[in-house]
């Protein structure tokens, strides 16, 4: 398929003495969405914060080929790499359009002023984000929230997006409503890194997967097979 995008290579994370994410291999390609499932506490938070800069980590990082040799949140940002974090971070006083401005803020600054085609754009892919722009973002619901808090992600037109936990607090209904725009951000050259404790969610999505647990990867490949695979099945979908 696509040229890889993001690659580790033995990249652990510590804190203090405890090493938290131990070494691991990882690839997204370029048009890819890839799942990282795993139990409370395996070390999925850990490992998006420290591809995203936010914690020190060791090992090898390259984007697009290009080696990171101490990834800063300023640098990721320049690279064009998104995190929504779980807690999702919108300023709740603050209108939808105002918040999804906020997220144009890294492009505005490079000089590209093209803030309100991108906002068109991004309620192009949201549409209820487009009929909610003047409502204050603590108004809305569970699921718009974590719209707007990915359409606030892509306003600064990330080449990968990091969502850490999108189906946290949601209906069912709403997780597959929130992870099929997820999925369908391939056609717009977004390349998607999905953490997920919602494994058949995350896995019905996504192209490939990586299974952590206790900070270590011990299973991946394509989402597909995973779905079938009798000891994911038993730890982590159960019973259909
Ligand atoms: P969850 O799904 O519950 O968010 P997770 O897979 O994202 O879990 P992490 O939050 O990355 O897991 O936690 C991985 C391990 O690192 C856990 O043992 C956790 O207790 C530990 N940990 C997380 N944050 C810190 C911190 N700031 N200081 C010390 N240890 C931490």
């Amino acid at each position: 398929m696509h040229k890889p995008l993001l690659q580790l290579h033995g990249f652990s994370v510590s804190y203090g003495a405890v090493e938290a994410v131990h070494p691991v291999d990882l690839e997204v390609r370029s048009g890819e969405i890839v799942t990282v499932i795993g139990p409370n506490g395996a070390g999925k938070t850990t490992l998006l914060s420290a591809i995203m800069g936010l914690l020190p980590a060791r090992g090898g990082m390259e984007l697009d080929g290009r080696r990171i040799a101490r990834a800063t949140v300023e640098g990721m940002v320049a690279e064009r790499v998104a995190l929504v974090p779980e807690k999702r971070e919108l300023f709740g006083d603050m209108t939808v359009k105002d918040n999804l401005l906020l997220g144009g803020f890294p492009l505005w600054r490079k000089g590209q002023r093209d803030q309100s085609q991108r906002m068109d754009e991004v309620y192009a892919i949201f549409p209820r984000l487009g009929e909610r722009c003047a409502q204050l973002a603590s108004t809305l619901s569970g699921g718009e929230r974590q719209m707007l808090a990915i359409g606030r992600a892509l306003m600064a037109r990330p080449r990968l997006l990091m969502l850490d936990e999108p189906s946290l607090g949601l209906a069912p209904l709403i997780v597959r409503e929130v992870l099929n725009v997820v999925a369908s951000l391939r056609a717009h050259g977004v390349s998607v890194l999905l953490v997920e404790q919602n494994a058949r969610a995350a896995l019905r999505v996504a192209d490939r997967a990586y299974v952590l647990e206790t900070g270590s990867v011990v299973l991946s490949g394509a989402a597909r097979d995973l779905l079938h695979d009798a000891r994911v099945i038993e730890t982590y979908l159960g019973a259909v």
